[in-house]
């Protein structure tokens, strides 16, 4: 039986809550689909420093390379707040994605049927539902390019630099193209060509590519007009590629289309099939211990780690046939409708677990 290597980084607040489920549903998938999880647990961010004064252990990226991927819940919250930049949980999260080269971000915005109300969009915008793919580069452009303050015509001043090489361009650009090959095959390549030279080169770049993606059909679109399409008419989108703080920002609207900030799930990718995956939303200290965390973005994450990184997508989509029928009637608070049962997070957990033992 083929057995899977996971770091598993349950984090802080509700992150141990809905990570607990997570790997109950991959335990259930395994199960079903004829594989099994080693789990080794780690540190990361407050937990770790309280254990031993630092938000990224050693020991923690250790773990994390030597593990076919990486599942995380959550890091933070107000008992590190007083702490700076460097040593606050939060430096953590970014330590470790620079340290395991995670380069290529992955964020799904999707609306399950049953969720459609929860959206902000109205009916008729959503009615043909909602599945697009952001794909996002994460460890290039203004985040990272040359930054300072200086005194300008004897007035303070400061700049930051956007900045992209060519291969960094060509490697995320080929994530997208390869995504859309797995999806619809349409690739939307967002930019700001008109104005920034930066967005020149990744709109040469990544046309340059497109014939060796013949199936997949390539357009290019400004960040302006792609904020503003993503609310008029989201359906026209597949996969959407695009920059650091393009991304950064367009994926927070993207999913926030979706409605509810306990469904969404994410990946950041090494280039080969190494990934981390984890719930786009943060550790939730208001509602950490309570068991009534929603912990569906956390599975929807371990579904995703089983497509992307172990090659398992009938496990992935036994997961996501669950979740989508639990929706039907079954609810924690915080997507609580009126008709559903409210449950909490073990529950969530357990009624996706059947499911998938179920067959369904
Ligand atoms: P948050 O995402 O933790 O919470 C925002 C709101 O959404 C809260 O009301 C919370 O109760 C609710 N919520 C979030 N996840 C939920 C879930 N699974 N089920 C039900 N409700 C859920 O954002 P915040 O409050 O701004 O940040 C709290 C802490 O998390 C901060 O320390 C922040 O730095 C950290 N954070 C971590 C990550 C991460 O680990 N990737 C991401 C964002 C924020």
């Amino acid at each position: 039986m083929k057995v899977y290597r996971l770091a598993v980084i349950p984090g802080d607040g509700i992150g141990p809550e809905i990570v607990e489920q997570a790997l109950r549903v991959l335990d259930a998938a395994g199960e079903r689909f004829g594989f099994r999880f080693d789990y080794t647990p780690c540190l990361l961010g407050g937990c770790a420093i309280d254990a031993g004064g630092t938000p990224l252990p050693e020991e923690t990226l250790r773990v994390c390379r030597e593990a076919d991927s990486v599942l995380l819940g959550a890091v933070g919250g107000g008992k590190w707040d007083h702490l700076p930049g460097q040593q606050r949980p939060e430096a953590g999260l970014l330590g470790i994605r620079a340290a395991l080269g995670l380069y290529a971000n992955l964020r799904p915005a999707r609306v399950f049927r049953p969720l459609k109300d929860a959206s902000p969009l109205k009916n008729e915008i959503i009615a043909e539902g909602l599945d697009i793919m952001l794909v996002r580069e994460l460890t290039g452009g203004i985040y990272f390019g040359e930054r300072g303050r200086r005194e300008q015509n004897g007035v303070p001043a400061a700049y930051d630099t956007e900045q992209y090489t060519v291969p960094e361009i060509e490697r995320i650009a080929r994530v997208g193209f390869e995504m859309a090959q797995k999806r619809g095959n349409k690739l939307c390549s967002v930019d700001k060509a008109n104005v920034l030279e930066s967005s020149r080169l990744w709109r040469e770049t990544v046309t340059r590519l497109a014939p060796e993606y013949p199936g997949v059909a390539l357009s290019h679109m400004y960040v302006d007009n792609c904020a503003m399409q993503l609310v008029r008419d989201p359906h026209q989108f597949d996969v959407i590629l695009t920059s650091n703080i393009f991304g950064d920002i367009l994926s927070d609207e993207a999913s926030m289309l979706c409605g509810s900030i306990g469904m969404l799930a994410s990946a950041s990718l090494s280039g080969g099939s190494f990934g981390l995956y984890e719930p786009i939303h943060g550790s939730a200290p208001d509602i950490a211990g309570r068991g009534i965390a929603n912990p569906l973005a956390a599975i929807l994450s371990a579904a995703m780690l089983l497509q992307y990184s172990l090659n398992e997508p009938k496990a992935a989509l036994a997961i996501e046939a669950a979740v989508h029928d639990a929706l039907t009637e079954l609810r924690t608070p915080d997507i609580y409708v009126e008709g559903c049962q409210k449950i909490g997070t073990a529950e969530m957990g357990t009624a996706i677990v059947e499911r998938i033992s179920r067959c369904l």
